[in-house]
């Protein structure tokens, strides 16, 4: 059996994986980050791999036949690892992808490629902002003067710490859009801060900020080495040789 390593930790992954078991020996890795993470099929192998040489070295070991970057659009770091490693081995590597949001009508987005130019430029666009930027650094938010910032994430973040005017908010999505609105409307947010996460299980607060006409600020996507993508799990499945699933 050919041996297939996905670099996991998205649903995107997930799927791929239980598409693949039975057909191939498919490996999941995830950076351990998640103390329960999802049931996967197949082996499942956790924790870093010492950078692109420790990947490499890794891909050699094991026999992998084909690589597979399934990780978080904003994991800019392992996907430049997965594109270096498979330079230096020659394994086929592709990347998975979620596609990014894009404005649509009504929409007021303002976008910038890093926190800190985000956080200085917050404060003239809004007066109570609601942060949501997954596992970003959120350093620069700290003493921002002017504005009110409502942060909602997962886990308590790790920079910011609740004050008169951060309020933390702790909630895991999928969230829908009427909850968003009330969240917007109840709490006074008049600017919502966001990644393009692409998906559904977030988007419902663009479009709640849409019908509430409230500015988005976007932090763009990081940069990726130019390598493969597919966007939908079928098509990595016949990149690699596999038909998909009837
Ligand atoms: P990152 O900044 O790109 O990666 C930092 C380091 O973590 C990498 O250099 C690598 O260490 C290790 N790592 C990352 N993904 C790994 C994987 N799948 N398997 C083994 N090692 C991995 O990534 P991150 O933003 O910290 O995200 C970590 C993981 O969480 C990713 O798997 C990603 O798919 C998932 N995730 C991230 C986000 C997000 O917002 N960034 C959201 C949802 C899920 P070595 O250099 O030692 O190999």
């Amino acid at each position: 059996m050919r041996k297939v390593l996905i670099l996991g930790g998205t649903g995107e992954a997930r799927r791929l994986a239980e598409a693949l078991a039975g057909r191939c020996d498919v490996v999941t890795s995830l950076a351990g980050r998640t103390t329960a993470p999802a049931t996967l099929p197949g082996r499942v192998r956790t924790g870093g791999f010492g950078g692109a040489e420790g990947l490499s070295a890794y891909l050699r070991a094991e026999g992998i036949a084909h690589l597979i970057d399934a990780t978080h659009p904003y994991a800019a770091r392992m996907g430049a690892n997965a594109a270096a490693a498979a330079a230096e081995t020659g394994i086929p590597l592709v990347r998975l992808e979620r596609p990014a949001w894009l404005p649509r009508d009504g929409d007021d987005w303002h976008c910038f490629d890093t926190v800190s130019d985000l956080a200085a430029r917050l404060p003239s666009l809004g007066q109570h902002a609601l942060i949501t930027l997954g596992g970003a650094d959120l350093a620069a938010f700290r003493g921002l003067a002017g504005i009110r910032l409502t942060v909602r994430a997962i886990d308590p973040p790790a920079h910011l710490e609740p004050g008169p005017n951060v309020a933390i908010l702790l909630a895991r999505g999928p969230f829908d859009l009427a909850g968003e609105c009330a969240l917007l409307s109840d709490r006074g947010i008049d600017v919502v801060v966001s990644r393009n996460a692409g998906g559904t299980a977030t988007r419902p607060k663009i479009d709640a900020a849409r019908e509430l006409g409230l500015p988005v600020v976007m932090l763009n996507r990081p940069a990726r080495p130019a390598v493969p993508v597919e966007t939908e799990i079928d098509s990595v499945l016949r990149r690699i040789g596999y038909a998909p699933p009837s």
